[in-house]
């Protein structure tokens, strides 16, 4: 479960990240949706850690990890990163890449690439190197090294801006089944409606910096909280 209270940023005298609050429980996917420019990697910035807040705290299965004093470094906060390019190791393969992360003795390592490699449908991948596979199973290859080592918490950041726009429906509707089956907490950052309605729990509808509305999907489509919101869901499908 991820928590986040009153948590801002200010850059050059400007607050990016505005007394943002809001909690996910395990196995839930939260959307942080809205414009370019809102704030979203702003936020996932200040959770991951490697950026510092001016106001607020974070708290990671109620324990805090980070208030404006207090630090827990990223590596060491159970929380999982999948970042727009989503850079896989060139020089390692498929099933090393998937390890990367991974502590313990060596059977066990083992045990869960392979069945991550089965999950994300690249066993026969497993001693292939990135640069010999597609947009996509690069993808499903950076998804699998994020929750190898069970995180908590996960947080992507546009992480279908990539690819295809005609193999994105099917790659989300993939990421999503998989992320429930981990049972993982999700926030993902998007500019796109129709991605957070097709894949979020929750919807945190930002804008200069501000939650300006939240709730399911469902919610924010059928009733805005104004104009600029309606006409940013006006072009979902
Ligand atoms: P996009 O959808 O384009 O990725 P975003 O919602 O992720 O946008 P952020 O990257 O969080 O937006 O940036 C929010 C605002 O904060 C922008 O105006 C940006 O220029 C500013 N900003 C971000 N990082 C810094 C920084 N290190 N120094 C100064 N300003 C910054
Ligand atoms: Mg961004």
């Amino acid at each position: 479960r991820l928590e986040v209270r009153a948590l801002g940023r200010v850059f050059d005298g400007r607050a990016v990240v505005d007394d943002v609050s809001f909690a996910i429980p395990a196995g839930q996917v939260t959307c942080l949706l809205g414009p370019s420019g809102c704030g979203k990697s702003t936020t996932l910035r200040l959770i991951a850690g490697v950026d510092m807040q001016d106001t607020g705290e974070i708290y990671v299965d109620g324990k805090l990890i980070c208030d404006t004093v207090f630090r827990i470094p990223p590596e060491q906060r159970a929380i999982g990163l999948m970042f727009q390019d989503f850079a896989l190791f060139p020089h390692l393969t498929v099933a090393e890449n998937i390890a990367f992360g991974l502590k313990g003795d060596s059977a066990a390592k083992r045990a869960r690439v392979t069945e991550l490699l089965g999950k994300v449908r690249l066993t026969r991948h497993r001693d292939s190197y990135p640069h010999g596979l597609s947009g996509g199973e690069q993808q499903r290859v950076a998804l699998a090294r994020a929750l190898a080592p069970r995180p908590r918490i996960l947080l992507m950041d546009e992480p279908f801006s990539g690819l295809d726009e005609r193999l994105r429906d099917d790659i989300r509707d993939e990421t999503l089944a998989l992320l429930k089956e981990e049972n993982t907490a999700v926030l993902l950052v998007t500019h796109e409606p129709h991605e957070a309605m097709r894949m979020a729990d929750e919807i945190l509808l930002m804008r200069g910096g501000k939650i300006v509305q939240r709730g399911a999907p469902y919610n924010l489509y059928n009733a805005p909280v104004d104009r600029a919101a309606a006409a940013f869901f006006s072009d979902v499908n």
